[in-house]
């Protein structure tokens, strides 16, 4: 992992949502920095958009109550009618996290939701080039304090006077790169317009530059990080289905993300937006770059060995921890002996699964042999047990690792094979079949 990109922070929300910090670490004597003083980093944010129509108040209220419950830091909007406008102050009012509307060809639509208090902007300088118009859009955020998300998409076109002169420059810059023509068209276009902020004194600035192809988006991200000191909002956009947009997106926020680039990111999915809120922090937590809330669930894949219904058990055990443990333990649920105790180190609770039974070990002691029925009930209970326990300062997470000595695999959980692999080794390893 890269250390962080040092940025200019911008800041999003008010007194009564809290306020989100994107990005930060520029230092107080670069060219950006404006009157920013020391700062650092903040914790990588997540964002998400609501699915429904902003100007059915009450749906969209519900909607960020939902995203907010389950992650979200900050939720945007998209405000294409007047209608959605005048929904604003009504929406603003009833919510408590940060709201940022995405505006798309219409100006005014810009002016009408900074005026309603929104927290954050969204142009794309594809659609709103006029150059009066991105003025107005940019003294209204100056004066409400509120900053802009330049979202260059790879649709937006470049329009510029000297597009071709400086299209054609920086395409040599990156004849070497595979998208070097769409990144010199990228490039080209943030230039030409940060310039129009920057010559109204506007540095509350946010950038994004995605496109539905992850390569483009690491290359994209890779080369605007070097070039501008602005939080980077990441993102993989139109990434489809879940199932396969999920890849996409973490491939190329993953990678970019342990290089050091990226301040706030969206995942976006063609499904509910829970998905994206969901998928983000998972993706944060596991390059370690936010604190988990809760606990974190390691499972085997499971294989010609297993002797329980280890999917259902995993999915079960699952659940009920997102609804009922709130300190971030390590839980494995392992289907056997023969390498589950290696790999469920540093678990706090595990369970190792047998013939039609479950050992449940906290933080290395063993403390229950159960039958299957009532692995997750009893499983869960350690959870609960182990979860208090920390609260009251009586235990600490990750304390002990689960060094525990295997049970023996002729014994209460071994069966078939295992036992007879084991009678040849020994007994000794517990990797005598490994995968
Ligand atoms: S050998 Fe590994 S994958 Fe197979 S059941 Fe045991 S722990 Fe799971």
């Amino acid at each position: 992992m890269n250390p962080r990109n040092p940025t200019r922070p911008i800041f999003v929300g008010d007194q009564r949502t809290g306020i989100v910090q994107i990005g930060g670490g520029i230092a107080p004597d670069h060219p950006l920095a404006h009157g920013i003083g020391p700062t650092t980093a903040a914790p990588v944010s997540v964002q998400t958009m609501t699915a429904g129509y902003t100007h059915d108040i009450d749906k969209c209220v519900a909607e960020i109550h939902k995203l907010t419950a389950a992650g979200a830091d900050i939720v945007r909007v998209a405000v294409p009618e007047r209608k959605d406008t005048e929904a604003l102050p009504e929406i603003l009012a009833q919510t408590t996290v940060p709201i940022v509307a995405d505006v798309h060809f219409h100006f005014k639509r810009a002016l009408e939701a900074v005026e309603a208090g929104v927290h954050k902007i969204r142009l794309n300088p594809g659609n709103i080039t006029d150059r009066a118009q991105v003025e107005q859009v940019i003294d209204a955020c100056k004066e409400r304090g509120i900053p802009i998300r330049v979202g260059v998409n790879e649709g937006s076109i470049i329009e510029r006077k000297d597009k071709q002169a400086r299209a054609k420059e920086l395409g040599a810059v990156f004849s070497d790169q595979k998208h070097g023509y769409m990144l010199s068209i990228m490039i080209a276009k943030l230039e030409e317009y940060l310039d129009i902020f920057y010559e109204r004194d506007f540095y509350d600035i946010a950038i994004s530059a995605k496109s539905m192809d992850a390569t483009v988006v690491i290359d994209a991200y890779t080369e605007i990080s070097k070039r501008f000191a602005h939080p980077l909002h990441l993102g993989v956009t139109h990434a489809g289905p879940k199932e396969t947009g999920c890849i996409r997106s973490v491939v190329a926020l993953g990678t970019l993300m342990a290089n050091g680039i990226g301040d706030t990111i969206r995942i976006s999915y063609a499904n509910d937006p829970i998905y994206e809120v969901e998928d983000g922090l998972e993706l944060l937590y596991s390059l370690g770059l936010r604190e988990r809330i809760g606990a974190e669930l390691i499972a085997c894949p499971t294989c010609g060995r297993i002797q329980v219904d280890l999917f259902s058990l995993v999915q079960e055990v699952n659940e009920k921890l997102e609804a009922e443990i709130l300190v971030p333990m390590k839980v494995a649920v392992m289907g056997c002996v023969v390498n589950g105790p290696g790999e469920a180190e540093g678990a706090d609770v595990a369970v190792f699964a047998g013939d039609r039974k479950g050992i449940i070990y906290v933080q290395g002691q063993k403390v229950a042999t159960v039958g299957e029925d009532e692995i997750l009930d009893r499983l869960l209970a350690e959870c609960k047990d182990f979860q208090e326990r920390v609260r009251s300062g009586e235990a600490k997470l990750g304390e002990k690792k689960v060094d525990i000595v295997p049970p023996d695999p002729e014994g209460e959980l071994g069966s078939g094979w295992e036992k007879m692999a084991a009678q040849r080794m020994g007994h000794t390893p517990l990797t005598i079949e490994g995968h």
